[in-house]
């Protein structure tokens, strides 16, 4: 499509054009028997991407901070200590929505471009009895990726549930829920698995339905209690019609044909992209001297980047020029260095193609700002790469 803009942000993402065609068909009722079928295929599907056969999906009308609120309001009671493993900005919101509940938090925060080591998690869990941990996939802040296996292992430990927030990372990262015996891992509709923004949707393991079962206290939170919405689920499931809050249709018409499509590509396979793609933009990156937020490339989440503005050059004047050829790119994120950092997203429906488009977008915008760069260094040593693989 001529000026056709490139959504490049770390979500809301490009979307397939099936799954916005299934956003603009007539809305069904939501006790209709094809919706009941479509919602009660949606929740399955789910377990595969998630590798959960065990795990009891959640399909909830929201964003990815109910997602959060809806693990901590159901697992935590007041005064329950909780370990917050934060590499970023949303590290910490897990900490502001676990105290809201009344959880006594603490939290384990890595230098910027870094993660918290396994060391001085394991250093923590033994010091007194935490109820939960979080931990953020990939911070979508800084595109710093954590591996989540150690990490649940220790809390397997330690006897301590795992909540992963995997907004930047489900269907774009690996994740194998059952396998690592993580209790929750949540994310949005927007981001990897590719729906338009407005869908919660969580997995939670057993455990975590027993010890939401065993809670002293009830849930603080009306809508977010898994007493009103597992009802719901076990109903689509079994393709029974029910009630509780009125879900939003025509995004989970979308929903089940994204996860259909994921399913269709191989969630293997897909996660393999991902990596290819990331990996051969890095080196695209690295071409234009560009300097990026994770320290290493091990902690460099496949899903977005998140790259350092080369001196002389400020966000409004990269951006602009990035739009100007039709590419959308994000701002820093986390505040004390918001300014001197750019984001660009690389999940889902995102092409070879695409991330040419980008990387000679990014190269035009830099040599018009002034930065000596030789043109077409990035596109080709993505090219080689990519040629390679
Ligand atoms: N966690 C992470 C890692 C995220 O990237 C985001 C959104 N960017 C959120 C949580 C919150 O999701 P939402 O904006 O959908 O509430």
């Amino acid at each position: 499509m001529k000026g056709r803009k490139l959504l490049m942000i770390p979500g809301p993402i490009e979307f397939e054009p099936e799954v916005l065609q299934a956003m603009s068909i007539a809305t069904d009722s939501h006790v209709s028997p094809n919706f009941i079928e479509v919602f009660g295929n949606s929740l399955e599907l789910m377990r595969k991407v998630w590798k959960s056969p065990k795990g009891q999906p959640f399909i909830i009308s929201g964003t990815g901070t109910l997602a959060m609120d809806m693990a901590v309001s159901n697992l935590i009671e007041k005064g329950d200590a909780v370990l917050v493993i934060s590499s970023g900005y949303f590290g910490k919101r897990f900490k502001d929505i676990l105290e809201c509940y009344g959880a006594h938090t603490t939290i384990l925060e890595a230098p910027v471009g870094e993660v918290v080591s396994l060391d001085e998690i394991e250093k923590e869990l033994k010091s007194k009895q935490y109820k939960a941990l979080t931990i953020t996939h990939v911070d979508t802040s800084t595109g710093v990726l954590i591996d989540p296996k150690p990490i649940s292992e220790l809390a397997k430990k330690y006897n301590t549930l795992s909540i992963l927030d995997g907004v930047c990372s489900v269907a774009g990262e690996k994740i194998n829920q059952d396998d690592w015996g993580i209790d929750i891992v949540l994310t949005a509709s927007q981001k990897a698995i590719g729906v338009p923004p407005g869908l919660a949707l969580l997995m939670v393991s057993e455990k975590a339905i027993q010890v939401w079962k065993n809670r002293k206290t009830p849930v603080g939170n009306y809508y977010a209690d898994w007493k009103n919405w597992l009802p719901i689920m076990k109903a689509y499931e079994e393709r029974r019609p029910s009630y509780f809050g009125t879900p939003p249709v025509n995004l989970i018409v979308a929903l089940e044909v994204s996860l259909k499509i994921i399913c269709e590509e191989g969630i293997d396979k897909r996660i393999k992209r991902h990596q290819n793609l990331a990996e051969a933009f890095r080196l695209g990156i690295d071409a234009l001297h560009l300097k990026r937020l994770p320290v290493t490339n091990e902690l460099a989440a496949h899903t977005l980047s998140a790259i350092y503005y080369p001196e002389g050059v400020d966000g409004a004047s990269l951006s602009a020029k990035m739009n100007a050829s039709n590419v959308i790119i994000a701002g820093g994120l986390l505040s004390d260095i918001k300014s001197t950092y750019f984001r660009i997203g690389h999940m889902g429906a995102i092409s070879a193609s695409d991330i040419l488009s980008v990387l000679g977008a990014l190269e035009r915008a830099l040599i018009e700002l002034g930065i000596p760069i030789e043109s077409g260094k990035s596109l080709q040593a993505f090219q080689n790469k990519l040629i390679q693989m």
